[in-house]
């Protein structure tokens, strides 16, 4: 994991929007849900969370889509890379790990939301996984 005090920067694809992140993520995961495939174009999504005070956006401007009640997803309004994942009196906002610059400091610690893995997503990793999200099992994302 990274070290507390580093500052690791983020960015859209066209390079609008950037970001800064501060310390390690408080989890990272594949997310395998419905609504990550469609808002990605993509078999999964992996994200990575921080508490908000250690997120910054510091060129250009997320926009915001409302995808699901209460729920949140950001974006570039330019190019459309997601961005961001946030809910109401959540404590950590999730940024697509893969716009990090360095998307190496946020492995993975697990699959979520297994409900929806597509057919032909073959997990072929040890990490752990869930049918829908740790909180059902009353565990976070394991170290
Ligand atoms: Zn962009
Ligand atoms: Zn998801």
């Amino acid at each position: 994991m990274a070290d507390s005090s580093q500052v690791h920067a983020g960015g859209c694809l066209c390079g609008t929007v950037r970001y800064t992140v501060h310390g390690a993520p408080e989890y990272s995961a594949h997310c395998h849900c419905r609504s990550c495939q469609k808002a990605a174009g993509a078999g999964f999504v992996t994200w990575s969370g921080f508490a908000p005070k250690n997120f910054s956006v510091t060129e250009g401007e997320i926009t915001i889509c409302a995808t699901s009640q209460g729920v949140q997803r950001g974006f570039c309004g330019r190019c459309g890379s997601s961005l961001t994942y946030s809910g109401e009196g959540w404590d950590t906002i999730g940024i697509t790990s893969a716009t990090l610059d360095d998307p190496a400091i946020a492995k993975p610690t697990g699959n979520v939301y297994l409900a929806h893995q597509l057919p032909w997503v073959v997990l072929d990793d040890d990490l752990k996984t869930y049918e829908r999200f740790p909180q059902d099992d009353q565990e976070r994302f394991p170290d």
